[in-house]
């Protein structure tokens, strides 16, 4: 029996986010206020950070981060090519450019003894942006050791990273600044969406400035000054990135399930793990030293025993009812970052050959588990039947 489609991702979202939701447009505070503070405040104890500040994308967090940290036109910011574009983009934003490094094959995360020889050889590197792919951590403490040597800045992109441990200590609580996507395939999904955050005083005022026009007090405070209720000023060319409280109220919301959701797509990884063991594919490289978020479930084909290629799979499990997707098509191939540094495909061949052979799997909470028993049916069907 063939149920109806699954698709590659669906947010869970219950009476819970619903009512608040309504709660927020009965109360007449439709932008930035009461609930985006409440959020914020919870998101911080959640984490176990001094400040969160919310904004209304990663994309948006990641450029704020970056802009905090002081990174500037004719700059450099070593990252990795194994991400979605938001990550790389942000920097061409403050007109500087990212310094690609391959990633070690088995996490997908930006691999750190390449890191070292790139900092060894490149001049103007004042910043690092890791990416905990799938929403297992990078090697933090080898990237932070690099980071005091060199006397650089680390942006954590942790949109795939809620929550992740690495080594008993929670991603957000490691790097100078980490930033969050709460877009909605998210783990926490706001529809879109994102979260700063930082142990850093200076850092976060500076957030609060640029986030909202390079105004310098956020909406709250001149409520509540002996400053007429209108007067503000303008300290720099800031950017429009506030959250409005309907985000912030479905925020809230989502905050609460984070662990059980979490808990959900960790269930749904053991029976793939368990039931995939024998097939012509490789599971995920489970890091000792992180947890795992299970933002995505990435098997690699082993395309040598199969008759398909990695499109054909897809297609095949499309045909059978089940939405797949690819993590990541790699930056350095993409028509803007190729032209622009000259990159050729085997620039970075870890990256090249992961993405070759990569498909993401349906991992959310809403799958049940007979859609969880019939995606295993039809991934044991395809191999078999494309076995060579
Ligand atoms: C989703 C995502 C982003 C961007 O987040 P938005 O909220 O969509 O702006 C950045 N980096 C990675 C790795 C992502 O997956």
């Amino acid at each position: 029996m063939t149920p109806n489609f699954i698709p590659f991702a669906l947010p869970d979202i219950g009476e819970e986010e619903i009512n608040e939701v309504i709660d927020t447009l009965r109360s007449g505070w439709l932008t930035t206020g009461p609930k985006t503070r409440l959020f914020e405040q919870q998101f911080a104890e959640f984490i176990g950070v001094k400040h969160a500040l919310a904004v209304n994308s990663g994309t948006a967090a990641l450029h704020l981060g970056l802009e905090a940290v002081g990174i500037q036109a004719g700059d450099k910011v070593a990252t990795t090519p194994y991400t979605f574009t938001a990550t790389a983009e942000v920097i061409r934003y403050l007109g500087a450019d990212p310094v690609f490094v391959d990633i070690d094959p088995r996490t997908f995360n930006i691999d750190v003894n390449q890191l070292a020889n790139v900092l060894a050889s490149t001049d103007r590197i004042k910043a690092i942006i890791p990416v905990h792919i799938a929403g297992q951590s990078c090697d933090m403490d080898g990237i932070l050791k690099l980071a005091k040597e060199y006397d650089i800045k680390v942006i954590e992109d942790a949109a795939h990273a809620l929550p992740t441990y690495y080594k008993e200590k929670l991603i957000g609580t490691l790097g100078d600044v980490t930033a969050y996507s709460f877009y909605a395939t998210k783990p926490l999904a706001t529809g879109e969406g994102g979260m700063l955050v930082t142990p850093h005083d200076d850092y976060a005022e500076r957030f609060k400035i640029m986030r909202l026009h390079g105004i310098n007090r956020d909406v709250f405070k001149r409520e509540s000054t002996p400053q007429p209720s209108w007067y503000y000023e303008v300290v720099a060319p800031g950017f429009k990135y506030n959250m409005s409280d309907i985000m912030a109220a479905l925020g809230i919301q989502q905050l609460h399930k984070v662990e059980q959701s979490l808990h959900r797509r960790a269930t749904i990884a053991a029976r793939y793990d368990a039931s995939f063991s024998d097939l012509p594919l490789q599971r995920p490289y489970r890091d000792e030293n992180s947890s795992h978020a299970w933002h995505l479930y990435i098997i690699q084909l082993n395309l040598a025993e199969l008759t398909l290629n990695r499109d054909q799979f897809i297609e095949a499990l499309k045909q059978r009812g089940i939405g797949a997707s690819v993590h990541f098509i790699p930056l350095h191939i993409q028509p803007y970052w190729r032209d622009r540094y000259g990159f050729q495909p085997h620039d970075f061949p870890y990256a090249l050959e992961t993405y070759q052979r990569s498909l993401s799997l349906p991992i959310y909470p809403t799958l049940s588990e007979q859609d969880v028993s019939y995606i295993i049916s039809t991934v044991q069907d395809i191999c078999h039947e494309a076995a060579r």
